[in-house]
């Protein structure tokens, strides 16, 4: 089973981390090309600047086989920016150049939206499925879902607020479970999407 990283922009090095530490090295490929993309089971996306790569998608030739993969259901774990470039409505955020998002997880989402002095937090995340208790959430300049249409699946929360959705086997995330030493997230992304089992 290979698992790739769409390795254009941002937190790359620490989501191959967030993978390999169940799945050991060899079976974390970086995706930088269409052609990657046939060699894997899964996805991560990763973090970073969703203007950015959103760009290099179109300038990779990525974005259509990317899409078209997903929708042919290649399971998508994409957390915080990857969440954003997945959603089918983006609240147009003043001053910020938009990305280009693949409108396949049912939310809507604004950008930066937990304010400049809290850019980065940590706070207990419920979930769905996880034994054990809350999941430590990192957030980074985070973006906030303010609504979820009746194709998504709540996966996750922070008290009221949701913070984690699913399509299908689609997964998107606006914290960063490849940040926090705790394996359960990815654990369970990758037993619930292609039947592994540590
Ligand atoms: N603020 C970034 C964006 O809007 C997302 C931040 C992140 O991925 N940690 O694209």
């Amino acid at each position: 089973m290979k698992v790739g990283v769409l390795a254009l922009q941002g937190d790359v090095p620490e989501q191959r981390r967030g993978f390999e530490r169940l799945l050991g090295a060899d079976s974390v490929l970086s995706v930088r090309r269409p052609d990657d993309l046939e060699s894997v089971h899964a996805l991560g996306m990763p973090g970073g600047e969703s203007t950015a790569i959103s760009q290099l998608l179109d300038d990779a030739g990525m974005r259509e086989p990317l899409e078209r993969r997903i929708r042919e259901g290649l399971p998508v774990l994409a957390t915080c920016a990857g969440l954003i470039l997945l959603s089918r409505r983006l609240e147009r955020v003043p001053g910020l150049r938009e990305p280009r998002p693949m409108e396949l997880l049912d939310v809507t989402v604004r950008r930066n939206d937990y304010g400049r002095q809290r850019e980065s937090f940590e706070a207990p995340v419920h979930v769905e499925g996880l034994v054990g208790g809350p999941f430590p959430g990192v957030f980074i300049r985070a973006p906030r879902i303010l609504a979820t249409g009746p194709e998504a699946h709540i996966l996750a929360r922070r008290g009221d607020e949701v913070v984690g959705v699913s399509a299908g086997r689609v997964w998107g995330l606006t914290f960063h479970p490849e940040l926090s030493d705790d394996t359960r997230v990815h654990a369970r992304f990758l037993s619930e999407s292609l039947g592994w089992r540590l």
